[in-house]
């Protein structure tokens, strides 16, 4: 959930990502498969490590490196199923005119307590230029950060079902390419398993604020999303600066289980 609020953390994640990631050829032929069934809770890869990001996606054998014809980037990771899904997806909407390109895909625990953390300590700015560090109440303080990144541990970046496409700003997506791309999504990416998990909250929608970009593929995140219903709690989000408000501000309520109904089966 996180978003790049400057351009110059986006920058800096860029750098990031492009000094530590080391691209690998990927066969589209793995890429063909048959849709996938939607998992049982019980299956043994669905586990606390998996959810909570604990586990390197370049090592992980149900992920593949995504192309960079389909990113801003080398070096995104996606689960199989999903990339598959959103390669469907993509050229569908491609021949409709719509180009989409993935800005973020697998975000694994260590990576996205960088991102909190350096918010955490005011090392990246806010929206709106503020550094939560200046924020002296560790409970607004996480909150303000929980505006749009995810505690680590607890994000759905980590699930290798997440993506986030083209911009960072929903204004991108409410005219021009943008605004169309989005109202094809709206129209047809259920029909490639894909969901907006972070709608606007008018529908009573607790949790991070809206993310036009932020599509997840349901067939699933959605037993993922069961699964941290019923095994993860506030107390296990543990590990990073700042965790210790996590019991407080309900991150399992509120922002975990804080997705649009479309999300959810
Ligand atoms: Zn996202």
């Amino acid at each position: 959930m996180v978003k790049m609020p400057s351009i110059t953390s986006t920058i800096a994640m860029m750098l990031i990502c492009m000094c530590s990631c080391q691209p690998k050829q990927q066969s589209r032929e793995s890429l063909t498969d048959p849709p996938p069934n939607r998992p049982e809770l019980n299956e043994e890869w669905i586990t606390i490590d998996y959810v909570m990001g604990r586990f390197d996606p370049a090592t992980h054998t149900d992920f593949v490196l995504i192309d960079t014809s389909d990113a801003d980037r080398s070096g995104l990771y996606l689960r199989k199923d999903a990339y598959a899904a959103f390669r469907q997806m993509s050229d569908a909407a491609a021949a409709q005119g719509h180009k989409m390109i993935i800005r973020s895909a697998t975000r694994n625990f260590d990576y996205q307590k960088g991102i909190w953390e350096r918010k955490w300590k005011g090392e990246t700015t806010l929206e709106g230029g503020m550094k939560a560090s200046d924020i002296s109440d560790p409970v607004l303080r996480a909150k303000k950060i929980l505006l749009y990144s995810s505690m680590p541990g607890t994000s759905r970046h980590h699930w290798g079902t997440d993506i986030d496409i083209n911009s960072f700003n929903n204004d991108y997506f409410k005219s021009g390419q943008g605004g169309a791309l989005y109202r094809w999504m709206q129209e047809n990416a259920s029909s490639y398993g894909f969901c907006q998990p972070y709608t606007d909250k008018s529908n009573g929608r607790t949790g991070y604020e809206e993310e036009r970009w932020h599509w997840s593929f349901k067939t699933i995140s959605d037993p993922l999303t069961q699964y941290c219903k019923l095994n993860l709690k506030n107390e296990m989000i543990t590990g990073f600066e700042g965790s210790e408000t996590a019991v407080e501000v309900n991150m399992m309520d509120n922002y975990v289980l804080g997705i649009d109904h479309q999300c959810r089966n």
